[in-house]
């Protein structure tokens, strides 16, 4: 861990968290895909077995490659800890689920991903866990209901599909002060362009289907954070619960995220050239991207993040029948519910982040029926600009 004190994101990204794993002289990390882990030695077993050897004794609880991947995770986020998880909800819903009881209070925002939003409304208030949503960009709203008192502040930034920004650093301040957790999930923003452990988050959480593996192979989730203790209970609760992450999965992620540094960097490059271009559109109603001097929190964003990420949204006048014609132009797109991958992915809100809303439900969040959410990748962006210039110039946009 020591050993990459100091080194960029580029060669962590490349380096961190496999040399411990190597085996008959590989340079790679190896699939282990064995349930369970021999001993001919039972004093030896014991000791493992009781945590007071390092060493694995049954693939629910750990696993070598997952293990590199939980590594590799950690030295990206400068954490202390790491532990791995099936998907990016099991990494929410554990992470949830080992801390809360029954009279506690999450302070959290109106735009979280969808599915931890189906927690925090559906699942946790049969719990009696009270849930309190505030405004994603509204810090004195976030301060003043963290003051009442809470266990857990439940923050994401940028968020999705509008991609919304938090003041990391001062609500996190505002939730040590009342002893919160604080929890993130970094997934959007990357270990490449934010690091909320050092901006005073307690917990992070990455969707590694997303940015880290970036390659849409591989479903898996992860929590890193600098107290192990915390780690460790989030750890047990999993092992227990048991939505423990593939060993295969795990390799692919882990190879995936060698060049993540350099996809992160284009993808960002291309959504701030694609964002600024879908400005000038006749017909194009509004573009969110955090990069753009426009968007409400582009201060806080410059703060708090080195690069604006690769996610950006844009509405259309004409609304859902605008979107319908217009998506399936698009020759260098897929249109798919996924994001983070180095094909550039589009997707309406109303069918992907939101489609569990109703067309009101998704208007008071401020989701219009034209909104389309594009996941940069890492093609050229001349090729990426002129695609999205033909299908522009083959619809008929009614003029904003
Ligand atoms: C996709 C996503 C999740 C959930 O991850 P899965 O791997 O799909 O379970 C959580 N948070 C954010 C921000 C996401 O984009």
């Amino acid at each position: 861990m020591t050993k990459f004190q100091g080194a960029k994101t580029g060669t962590k990204a490349v380096w961190a968290g496999e040399k411990d794993y190597l085996v008959h002289g590989a340079t790679q990390v190896p699939v282990i895909p064995s349930v369970a882990f021999g001993y001919d030695d039972m004093e030896e077993w014991y000791e493992v077995a009781i945590g007071n050897k390092k060493g694995h004794i049954y693939g629910r609880n750990t696993n070598p490659t997952v293990q590199a991947f939980e590594d590799k995770v950690k030295i990206l986020e400068s954490a202390n800890a790491a532990t791995s998880f099936s998907t990016g909800m099991a990494a929410v819903s554990n992470t949830l689920y080992t801390f809360l009881k029954p009279g506690d209070r999450v302070v959290t925002i109106k735009d979280t991903y969808g599915g931890t939003n189906k927690i925090f409304t559906e699942f946790l208030p049969r719990q009696e866990v009270e849930i309190t949503f505030c405004e994603t960009g509204n810090l004195k709203q976030i301060e003043a209901e963290v003051a009442k008192g809470c266990q857990i502040l439940y923050l994401e930034t940028p968020t999705n599909p509008t991609v919304k920004i938090t003041d990391i650093q001062a609500a996190a301040k505002a939730g040590k002060e009342v002893g919160a957790l604080v929890v993130v999930d970094n997934t959007f923003a990357t270990p490449v362009n934010q690091n909320p452990l050092d901006l005073g988050a307690d917990l992070v959480i990455h969707s590694a289907t997303k940015f880290l593996g970036g390659h849409a192979d591989a479903l898996g989730g992860v929590v890193v954070g600098n107290n192990e203790q915390l780690v460790e209970a989030i750890y047990h609760y999993r092992e227990i619960n048991g939505a423990t992450m593939d060993p295969w999965a795990a390799y692919l992620l882990l190879r995936g995220m060698k060049t993540l540094d350099l996809r992160v960097k284009r993808q960002a490059e291309n959504a701030q050239k694609l964002a600024e271009y879908l400005q000038t559109v006749d017909g194009v109603e509004s573009v969110f991207y955090p990069g753009l001097p426009t968007h409400p929190n582009h201060d806080v964003a410059k703060a708090q993040m080195r690069g604006f990420g690769g996610m950006l949204s844009f509405a259309v006048a004409g609304g859902v029948e605008t979107v319908r014609d217009l998506l399936p132009k698009l020759q260098f797109a897929n249109r798919a519910a996924n994001l983070g991958a180095v094909e550039t992915t589009v997707g309406p809100a109303r069918t992907t982040s939101h489609v569990e809303c109703t067309p009101e439900e998704r208007a008071a969040m401020g989701i219009p029926e034209g909104l389309i959410r594009v996941s940069c990748g890492i093609e050229d962006a001349e090729d990426i600009l002129a695609d999205f210039k033909q299908a522009f110039s083959a619809v008929e946009l009614a003029k904003a």
